[in-house]
């Protein structure tokens, strides 16, 4: 009886200094601890021209990648109008003048991704245009009648479902997807003939996904997001954020990514004892009072156990791994627990 007392005592102390290092790993790294941007992730980005503070390319067909190396838009020349898809906050305003450097065509359509702010909070710079027509999904529509936000125009047209533009010889495919994202609706749009495919906020080429699977509100949606793109037929792929265009390979490195974190959270809390780390911290603050602090200490122990073994095997493989992983990892963690 002593030795079984003695050897759950030892395991107790192992837990609690696993707890101590665990931190030490996982939050309380400084910012010279960081490793720097890989060199293929840099060789790739966009050479952003320091004048305009932008980088604009005709991908294929009259579809051209607007971005300031931060966020991504995109606009479509026709023989007809400009569609514009998206106006970021930080550039916006300079979207008409990029495009009126390449094109004589009016800007006719702007169409909204989703209803974030950093995305579509430019266009009110596009309240210039006569007759112009705002397309978004009805969930988006909905809300940002309900904000009345100067920074973001209210939607004209409005749609559930899928829709199919049609301006001047081209054709624009608008396609709802799961709230893989954001609540209000999430739009992929695709350029069959220009094989051009954006589905913002789903990943970031060369990097792993921004904070907490790109700040999913649904990483069930999420989770499968991935074969949604990949079902599309495109070469040029862009995700509304960072410094490259995509391609199939990106989203099947993000996809392998996610899959990753998920079934190594997923292992590491189905073989964590809740008992054991929850006595283990007791006997460390000296009692059971504080039950938030002892749950707490077992989701801070397997998510400091997911977070390294994930960094291990990424870190020389996607940018921004010791920045976002233990982000992510509570994001799994969450539906590992609760959800899934
Ligand atoms: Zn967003």
């Amino acid at each position: 009886m002593k030795k079984v007392y003695l050897m759950l005592h030892i395991a107790l102390i192992s837990v609690a200094l696993f707890l101590l290092s665990a931190r030490a790993v996982a939050s309380e790294r400084s910012l010279d601890q960081y490793v720097p941007l890989l060199p293929e992730v840099l060789d790739k980005a966009l050479a952003i021209d320091p004048a305009t503070g932008l980088y604009v390319q005709e991908l294929s067909a009259g579809v051209y990648l607007i971005t300031d190396g931060i966020w991504q838009s995109a606009f479509v020349v026709s023989d007809d109008g400009v569609v514009v898809v998206d106006a970021p906050a930080s550039y916006g305003h300079k979207i008409p003048g990029a495009i009126a450097k390449v094109t004589n065509q009016q800007v006719k359509m702007l169409v909204y991704s989703h209803a974030h702010k950093d995305h579509i909070g430019g266009s009110a710079a596009f309240s210039q245009f006569e007759h112009l027509d705002i397309v978004a999904l009805d969930g988006v529509a909905r809300f940002l009648a309900e904000k009345q936000d100067p920074n973001r125009l209210v939607p004209t047209v409005s749609f559930e479902g899928t829709k199919t533009l049609s301006m001047g010889g081209k054709t624009i495919e608008l396609r709802q997807h799961r709230n893989y994202h954001s609540d209000e609706g999430d739009l992929f749009v695709f350029v069959p003939d220009a094989r051009f495919l954006m589905a913002v906020d789903t990943l970031a080429p060369g990097y792993v996904p921004f904070s907490g699977f790109d700040l999913t509100s649904n990483f069930h949606q999420y989770r499968k997001v991935f074969d949604d793109i990949l079902a599309y037929d495109f070469d040029h792929f862009i995700g509304g954020h960072l410094t490259a265009i995509g391609s199939r390979e990106d989203v099947e490195q993000t996809k392998a990514f996610t899959e990753d974190v998920y079934q190594t959270v997923k292992r590491i809390h189905d073989e964590t004892e809740l008992p054991v780390v929850m006595a283990a911290t007791a006997e460390a603050v000296g009692g059971w009072d504080n039950k938030y602090l002892l749950f707490k200490a077992f989701l801070d122990t397997v998510a400091a156990k997911s977070t390294t073994e994930i960094e291990g095997r990424w870190i020389d493989k996607l940018a921004g791994v010791d920045v976002w992983t233990d982000s992510h990892v509570r994001t799994a963690l969450i539906y590992v627990r609760w959800d899934d």
